[in-house]
Parts: structure tokens; sequence; C-alpha cells
């Protein structure tokens, strides 16, 4: 059966696989690791469980490589929920199954780069990418190197390295299969906006060029949606940054269209907010009234923000110079995966898939 099928019928049901030998095959352990990572971002809590599944599925396999990268899979699981401690006896185990073969090695560096990341420990986590990168090459695994320098250049933006973090994402994005997972394209995405956050006007300029690269990459692929959306927000946000107002703008618009069509509620408040604070700057209230009162019209109540919407409504209406206070505070109490880059003293965001 194509292994597209499979991991339909996989997906459908997580524990079939190891009912039916026709899941037990190197090839589409492959397929349902990148599933088994992918989930993690969506349903965290879950991930032991499938953590399990994975190392479970690659033993009936009794193929070395799949079940090193099964215990890889187990050990970023234990990752995800923060047991860090398994996560490293789990990697260590993960590395005895892989002896000297960069297939395998090429991965589980990688993920211990991304363990010392969550670790707080960013220095040591480098070289670890690096190593990972080395065996990638060797095994001339294009996408494998592409997968490490996206988790690189979130330790080197942590380091405050922005430029070679830059240097990182855009090279990654040149290297990765499209058929990867979306959260390494997304993970491109929100490291080079995490970037921007401490970063310089020179930084904005290089980042607005590989926005521009970035939608060119996507121009002949399917699906993707929800990122091609993040991008327009990121690329609108340095546009303005960059003095380019209107064409930014038309963007920013574009994508809380978007945004409210997809019903992504809290990003939709999010770019709500930015876009009321890039009015601030030439007193265009009116316009924050009108977008306001259509969050406020069209959305359920994201996590407590109405308030703080109708303190902007309020503010905005009487034209009040704390209209752009009541945008930021909106802006800090809703999740968004861009962060605000109208200016540079928010919290910095990164992501490591
Ligand atoms: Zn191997």
């Amino acid at each position: 059966m194509a292994l597209h099928s499979l991991m339909k019928k996989a997906t459908q049901n997580p524990y079939r696989v190891l009912d039916d030998p026709a899941f037990w095959t190197p090839a589409f352990c492959r397929a349902f690791f990148d599933w088994c990572d992918a989930q993690a971002f969506d349903v965290p809590s879950g991930q032991l469980v499938r953590g399990d599944l994975a190392l479970e599925l690659a033993k009936r396999t009794g193929d070395q490589h799949t079940i090193a990268k099964g215990h890889g899979v187990k050990a970023s699981a234990f990752r995800v929920v923060s047991l860090y401690d398994y996560a490293e006896a789990e990697l260590a185990t993960a590395f005895s199954h892989a002896g000297s073969c960069s297939c395998c090695l090429g991965e589980l560096y990688r993920r211990a780069g991304i363990l010392r990341i969550h670790e707080r420990l960013f220095k040591e986590s480098v070289p670890l990418f690096d190593t990972a990168i080395e065996h990638c090459a060797k095994n001339n695994s294009r996408d494998g190197v592409g997968r490490a320098l996206v988790s690189r250049g979130a330790a080197l933006c942590l380091l405050g390295q922005i430029d070679e973090a830059l240097q990182d994402e855009h090279r990654a994005l040149s290297l990765l299969s499209p058929l990867s997972p979306q959260f390494y394209h997304l993970g491109v995405l929100t490291n080079i906006a995490a970037c921007l956050v401490t970063g310089s006007d020179d930084h904005f300029a290089h980042a607005e060029r590989y926005c521009r690269q970035f939608r060119e990459y996507l121009e002949g692929l399917d699906g993707f949606t929800i990122l091609r959306i993040r991008l327009s927000w990121a690329h609108g946000a340095i546009l303005v940054r960059l003095g380019e107002r209107k064409r930014g703008l038309q963007m920013l618009r574009k994508a809380r269209k978007a945004l409210i069509h997809a019903r992504c509620d809290s990003e939709v408040i999010a770019i709500t907010a930015d876009i009321s604070h890039i009015y601030c700057d030439t007193r265009r209230y009116h316009l924050i009234v009108e977008l306001v009162r259509e969050v406020l019209e069209t959305l359920g109540d994201v996590s407590g923000a109405r308030p703080l919407l109708e303190k902007l409504l309020h503010k905005a209406q009487r034209e009040r110079r704390e209209t752009r206070e009541s945008a930021l505070e909106l802006r800090a109490a809703v999740a968004a995966v861009i962060p605000c880059l109208c200016r540079g003293s928010e919290a910095m965001a990164f992501s490591t898939p």
C-alpha cells in the first residue's frame, strides 16, 4: 500500500500500527516519526504515548537504524513534557543503537541540541548542531542539514548572534524539503521574526529579502495556508518598520482578513493590536475603532481579552494618546507565533522543532 494511504490510516487510529505488519517498514516509520514530532505542537499532552508507540513500532521493523531513531523520537517526547533527565537517558540509548551511522547520528545530535536549548544551555547546543550538520552532509541529506540549521539558528538567536542566526534560517529554507513537516518551515519564519525582536534595522533589511524569497519558495507548493498568512504578517510588519508603511499595512490587513477567515482567534487579536499600534503613529484612530469593533462583533471571548479590546476601543474613540499603550497591553495578553515587530522591546520567542 502507498505510504500516503498508510499514513492516513495510522493518523485515524495510531495504535493500529502495532498490529498490522504493513506498517512495519523503515520508510513508514520515517513518515510516522515526522507525524509524531509534528503532533507535539498541537497536542503536547499526548506526546509520551506517541513516543512509546514510535519506539514499539520501530522495534517491530527489526531495523537498527529505525530503532535508534525511535528512541530519538521518544527522547524528544520526554523533552516536550519537560522530563529532561528521562530525555537524556533515552538519547543515550538511541546513540548506543546508532553506532557510527551518519543517517542516525545526524538526527540524534539535532535532538540532543534541541534538548540543550530547552535546558537553557544555549552555548552547549551549538556544537551538537554542528555535528548533526556534518553527519547529515556526509549522508547527503539536504533536508537533514536544513532541519538542523533551523534549530542552530534558534540557538544563535538566543545567544544574541543575530547575523549568524539569520544566515542559518535563510540557508535552512533553501535546503528543507517541501515534504518536511510544516513546522520546520514555520520554525524558519518564527526564528527570523525572533531575531528581529532584538535586531537592528540592518537585520530588518536582510529579513525583508528573506521574506520575499520565502514567498517565492511557497509559490509552487500546495498547502502551507497558515504559514503563508503568518509570512505576510511578518513581512508586512518588517516593511512598516523599514518605512514602507502603505505596502506593509496592506499586507497586514490582508493577513488579518485571512486569519479571521481561518478562525485563528488569538492571532486575529494580536495582529489587530499590531495594526492599531501602527495607526497610532499617524493618529488614525477612526481606523482602530473600525478594526476593534469588527473583532468584538465577530470573535468569541479569547483568553479574557474582551476587557482589553473594549479599553482599546474606548481610548481610540476618544483619540487618546494612551491608545498606543492599550494596543501594546492587548498584544501582550494574547499568544501569537509572530512576535510584535513594531518595536524592539518585546519578549523574545523562539521555535525549536
Ligand atoms: Zn542509521
